[in-house]
């Protein structure tokens, strides 16, 4: 199982870190083992000191394609699910002024939170059209809604798919809105589609 990330997917978080706007989808991977194990707390590492909550619409592939068009994309997945993209900030803005790859920056060790549930995306009426919010301690520190997505699901998967074989179980992390912020030791992070909290997680 491979994690397939889309970056600067959402024009008000390109601009809150006055990042540019891409012309292409910015993609990365994480590996499987940025999943923390089931019920086990986000480990804050100890090479960053502001590492960052990015909660991000999460797609589960159903099945192996490559080169997929877009206009089939969607038999591709059948289940939307909510996760975390942690990001050392401060390691990653390091990486980005020399040019060089974000990996130690965000496929760390438990990086990659997922929802412990998915649900069927026939439960939405349009999927280009869900809200999703993260609260940090009870509180909402970022809202979403897919309509705002640069570029949208199906899109991305054609795109990925025409550079790496899309497995069975494969999840895409589809980018985060505005409202980034630090997490700190002892918080508890709760991510939401629509009104379901799907996603609860404490960081040690
Ligand atoms: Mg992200």
């Amino acid at each position: 199982m491979k994690i397939i990330c889309v970056g600067r997917n959402y024009v008000d978080h390109i601009r809150e870190l006055s990042n540019e706007q891409p012309d292409d989808p910015v993609i990365f991977l994480k590996p499987e083992t940025a999943v923390p194990l089931k019920n086990e707390p986000f480990f804050y590492p100890d090479f960053s000191q502001d590492v960052h909550h990015e909660v991000e619409i999460l797609v589960k592939i159903n099945r192996v394609g490559k080169n997929i068009e877009e206009r089939f994309a969607h038999k591709y997945y059948d289940e939307i699910g909510v996760g975390i993209d942690f990001t050392a900030r401060d390691l990653q803005s390091k990486l980005k002024a020399k040019g060089l790859p974000w990996e130690l920056a965000k496929a760390f060790n438990g990086s990659a939170p997922i929802s412990p549930t998915f649900v069927p995306k026939t439960d939405f009426a349009d999927l280009n059209n869900i809200n999703f919010h993260l609260d940090v301690n009870g509180e909402t520190r970022q809202q979403g809604n897919t309509s705002l997505m640069l570029f949208k699901i199906d899109y991305l998967i054609s795109f990925v798919s025409r550079y790496f074989l899309l497995q069975k179980g494969d999840i895409l992390f589809t980018g985060t809105p505005k409202g980034v912020g630090p997490v700190q030791i002892g918080d508890t992070l709760t991510a939401y589609i629509e009104d379901r909290k799907l996603l609860e997680l404490n960081v040690k």
